[in-house]
């Protein structure tokens, strides 16, 4: 083997060592700072990327020189250090340098036993990690006759006996060491976790710190915080007479414990010493450490220390408690935590330390979890909400109908569907869990019954567990974590308000969501869906009414009915939004949404609106389209049958009346829906000038209010600067816009959807993550033009994706005023674009 003599090939570990965490991996700058403190961490050798890479390559190192480090009696442990703590490694050796003199010495230091054990422990990872042997022929643990076993089953196989020289033991252990890192499956680990391609390894070699002896003797793991909850709280074991993370007979708790002896009263000096360090750590590392420690007859080693692993609840709670305690800056506490992490403390979870019983899996569409009993019709739903029993509502796929029914249930689960089809959009609106696209359940409503792939089949009333967070439909009752809107939480994201620099409004279609939009301070409504409100079931019978209406006159009857409802419910929203902007979109969905589909149906629509069945049947033959969605919609009604838009402004223009004479002044913003013409915005335009001065005389009051323009078709993208002449806003419906961009039902692209991923057709499914290479494009060009043509136009996005970091930060970038998004994502909104701004600055055009 050819050796490589460069003096920088290993560097002795002290405070001014020249140690970088770049050349010599994570681990061995971590062990420096711990050094720098004081803490007694064994002598440590760090071998750089390029000697280890060079190692990889056949070259050696003088390994002799390396022993004389550690002098005569020399064992030591190896251990790796990448740049990045979450790329892994190979697992650590320990004992190299174990050998029949060593274990002699052992022997009469420590006594037979443990020498046998220890010399054991190494041959048994020496055999498997180094010279590759089969596992089988090594696995017997301590015992009479074992290590000899050992011995002589290495003899056998290598034709060689044990190596007995301590540097060419160290060698070979660097060589498979470095080797494993260059391995195919190693590289595929890491990247999954974000390495780069060229991502490097240190190596470390550390004198081993016994944890055997007389006394207290023993190794174990500390931490100061809970890994699940955040909060102070000192967990770890300690194990007596062992080494590394093995398993011992002789384990003791931390602290004191009624279900044993404890570390704190058996050694109360050494617990307070480790208690210091845990402290010192926190405030020199600027983290909450986990501290890796042995003890040998009394005496103390830190032998490592990593980040303590967290849940994303605890993750919150250490950041900002590192901020209030001054260790880090705001703006560190914020960068620390993941955007998509808060989520998880936004609903209940499934807890992750309990088991899960799958039995299907979908398309996570709306996160959180909740448990209930199986209904598969809406109207179950209510009666099982009536009864106090919360219940999953599982439908092939949902529809307006279903609405009440959602609202009743804890969750739904669809057998169709993608991330905005009908289901996913209301569930997030409404924070409830929800699973859609789960082609592999096969529900039969004949029997009211849900068989999974595994052909186990649960009937209507039985328990299962929704997991919306990742797709998991669980047989039973899975165990919960609590929601965690607590004090860390909300500090959070108010740091991140006066960071972030875009607007974050919220999608809020009801009271409840516009109180669940200011508990997150979203900075208002960015699109009240107003059909949602039209399903209640006194209003939809007037609804139905309206559209049978034979005359415009017949039609105004009927809306007049309506009016007074609607004034109410913008009322509603605008004393809850106290003065914050709210954009209501007039109504959107065709019309035959509101009429039923099935004989029952329209019979008792006959008896309630008494005209003849046939009549009936036959209007809402008549009413329906091949493509709704593409169909009598949006403006064209506006255009077409006029009188709804005008009953709309009036209850907006009414209410804006009444709730500035009340509260705080109110400008409503009044949103026109699927225009792809400016003569449309013109036709609209001038009859809802002509409602708000009727209003402004009827009630002697004057109000002003936003014209905007819902830009969701490529047409009206396209034609962006001659529609922004007429409007004071532009909103990106980025839902239909990228429907109508692909030619993509959003309702029904889920079948598909996972296999044209899968073979990276599309990078991701379009409803979920923008795609910025065609919809970003027209957004781009849509903005420009509209801007170019009347500078002070406000631009946004209001579809599913304004929730999404990915789209915010192009949103961003790109110069909009806004996104608008589901409440529930309001503060994973608002913490991404906080990270964006600390990280990039604000590039308007
Ligand atoms: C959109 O199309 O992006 C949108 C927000 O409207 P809806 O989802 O109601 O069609
Ligand atoms: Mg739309």
């Amino acid at each position: 083997m050819q050796k490589i003599a460069d003096f920088s090939e290993f560097v002795k570990l002290s405070p001014a060592a020249p140690v970088q965490a770049t050349r010599h991996g994570w681990r061995a700058k971590c062990l420096q700072r711990l050094i720098r403190l004081d803490l007694p961490v064994p002598t440590t050798v760090a071998l750089p990327v390029e000697t280890v890479r060079a190692i990889a390559a056949g070259q050696m190192p003088d390994t002799g020189r390396i022993a004389a480090v550690f002098g005569s009696d020399f064992l030591v442990s190896v251990r790796s250090s990448p740049e990045n703590p979450e790329w892994g490694g190979p697992g650590t050796v320990l004992n190299v340098g174990m050998n029949d003199a060593m274990h002699a010495r052992l022997s009469d230091s420590h006594g037979r036993e443990a020498a046998d054990a220890l010399y054991l422990r190494f041959v048994q990872s020496y055999a498997t990690h180094v010279a590759r042997l089969d596992p089988d022929m090594f696995h017997a643990g301590p015992g009479e006759g074992a290590l000899a076993a050992a011995l002589s089953a290495y003899h056998a196989e290598t034709d060689e006996p044990f190596p007995q020289d301590p540097a060419r033991q160290l060698a070979e252990v660097l060589r498979s060491m470095a080797r494993a890192w260059e391995g195919t499956t190693a590289r595929l680990l890491r990247q999954a976790k974000g390495a780069p391609p060229d991502a490097v390894l240190g190596l470390l070699v550390q004198r081993m710190a016994l944890g055997i002896g007389p006394g207290i003797s023993g190794s174990g793991t500390m931490q100061f915080v809970d890994s699940v909850t955040g909060a102070p709280r000192i967990m770890g074991r300690f194990r007596g007479q062992s080494q590394g993370r093995a398993i011992s007979d002789d384990t003791l708790f931390l602290t004191r414990d009624p279900r044993g002896l404890s570390l704190e009263e058996l050694a109360p000096e050494i617990f307070a010493v480790l208690c210091g360090y845990g402290s010192a750590c926190r405030a020199r590392l600027r983290e909450e450490m986990q501290l890796e420690f042995a003890i040998e007859g009394g005496r103390i080693s830190v032998i490592d220390t990593v980040r303590v692993a967290r849940s994303a609840r605890a993750t919150v709670k250490i950041a900002v408690a590192l901020a209030e305690d001054g260790i880090i800056t705001r703006e560190d506490a914020l960068l620390r935590v993941e955007p998509r992490a808060l989520t998880e403390l936004l609903h209940y979870q499934v807890d992750p330390r309990a088991p899960r019983d799958r039995f299907a899996r979908g398309i996570a569409a709306s996160p959180g979890a909740a448990v209930g009993r199986i209904v598969f019709t809406a109207a179950a739903a209510q009666a099982s909400a009536a009864r106090g029993e919360p219940c999953i509502l599982v439908r092939r796929e949902t529809g307006p109908e279903d609405i009440r029914g959602m609202h009743a249930a804890v969750a739904v689960l669809t057998e169709r569907g993608g991330m905005t089809s009908h289901a996913a959009v209301i569930a997030r609106g409404l924070g409830l869990p929800c699973i859609v696209g789960c082609t592999e359940v096969h529900i039969n409503s004949r029997d009211r019954s849900l068989r999974g792939p595994d052909g186990r089949t649960f009937l209507e009333g039985e328990l299962i567990t929704v997991d919306g967070s990742n797709g998991e439909v669980l047989a039973g009752t899975a165990e919960m974590l609590e929601p965690a809107l607590d004090d860390g939480f909300r500090t959070l994201l108010r740091w991140a308000e006066t960071v972030c620099d875009i607007g974050i409004r919220a999608n809020a279609d009801t009271p409840d969501d516009a109180r669940t939009a200011r508990m997150f301070d979203a900075d208002g409504i960015g699109l009240c869906r107003t059909e949602h409100m039209f399903f209640d079931e006194d209003r939809l019978t007037v609804m139905r009414e309206m559209i049978f209406a034979d005359t415009p006159n017949d039609r105004r009857v009927a809306l007049d009915r309506l009016l007074p409802m609607q004034r109410a419910d913008f009322i509603a929203l605008f004393d809850i939004m106290a003065g914050l902007p709210v954009c209501i979109r007039l109504f959107d969905p065709p019309l035959h949404e509101f009429l039923p589909h099935d004989r029952e149906g329209m019979r008792e629509l006959a008896e309630a609106l008494d005209r003849p069945l046939s009549e009936v049947t036959r209007r809402v033959e008549a009413l329906s389209e091949f493509n709704p969605m593409l169909g009598m919609r949006g403006v064209r009604l506006g255009v077409t049958v006029p009188e709804i838009y005008d009953m709309q402004a009036r209850a907006i223009f009414e209410a804006t009346v009444e709730a500035s004479r009340r509260g705080a002044p109110v400008v409503p913003e009044v949103m026109i829906p699927l225009v792809s013409a400016a003569r449309e915005v013109e036709i609209v335009k001038t009859r809802i000038d002509a409602v708000a001065s009727a209003v402004r005389t009827e009630m002697k009051a004057d109000f002003a209010y936003r014209l905007g323009v819902m830009v969701e078709t490529p047409r009206a993208a396209l034609r962006a600067g001659e529609i922004a002449q007429h409007t004071h806003f532009l909103s990106f419906g980025t839902n239909d816009l990228t429907q109508m961009t692909y030619g993509l039902s959003r309702d029904d692209a889920g079948r598909f959807m996972s296999t044209y991923v899968n073979q990276h057709v599309y990078a991701e499914d379009p409803f979920h993550i923008l795609d910025v290479e065609g919809v970003g494009e027209l957004l781009l060009m849509g903005a420009s033009r509209g801007r170019a043509a009347r500078h002070d136009v406000t631009i946004s996005v209001c579809g599913e994706h304004g929730g999404n970091p990915e789209s915010i930060a192009f949103c961003r970038a790109a110069g909009f005023d806004y996104v608008s998004c589901s409440p529930f994502r309001v503060p994973v909104a608002r913490l991404a674009g906080a990270h964006f701004a600390l990280l990039a600055p604000r590039n308007r055009f």
